[in-house]
């Protein structure tokens, strides 16, 4: 996901240049706002942490890009590609050390397992919307 964050700061077309020359292939995009109800249901996994109000209100604040993504490995390099959670601490050259502005405001989501890619590629997209 590129977060509603760096979705106002202008940096859709940076970001997707830069996940399409790290040989990322598109399989599916959409660019939608979320509700609250959507937004708390993909991070309900945090639910019982205590930014878990404040990370929905802020996926809800503006609209967002949801794609899949398709690599070897793709998990672990889009994390590589995208730096650690806290754009203070991501690497240079990294996503999130280029567009983000805080640890909330990553500018970028990337799921931290094959099965988690699996669920939430699930949750945004349906079979018929996939290349
Ligand atoms: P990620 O896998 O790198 O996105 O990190 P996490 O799964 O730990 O956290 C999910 C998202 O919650 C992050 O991408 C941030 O947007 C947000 N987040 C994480 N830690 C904090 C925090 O300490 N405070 C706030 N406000 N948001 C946080």
């Amino acid at each position: 996901m590129i977060k509603p964050d760096a979705v106002s700061n202008g940096h859709i077309g940076a970001i997707l240049n830069d996940i399409i020359a790290g040989g990322f292939k598109i399989i599916a995009m959409k660019y939608i706002r979320l509700s609250k109800e959507t937004a708390g249901a993909f991070y309900a996994v945090h639910a019982a942490r205590p930014f878990y109000g404040e990370l929905v209100d802020f996926m809800t604040s503006g609209p967002i890009v949801a794609a899949i993504l398709e690599k070897d490995s793709a998990v672990e390099a889009f994390r590589k590609l995208i730096g650690a959670t806290d754009p203070a601490k991501a690497e240079a050259g990294t996503i999130r050390n280029k567009y983000a502005k805080s640890i909330e405001a990553n500018a970028v989501h990337g799921s931290d397992s094959d099965d988690n890619a699996e669920i939430e590629g699930n949750f945004f997209f349906s079979q018929v919307e996939r290349f």
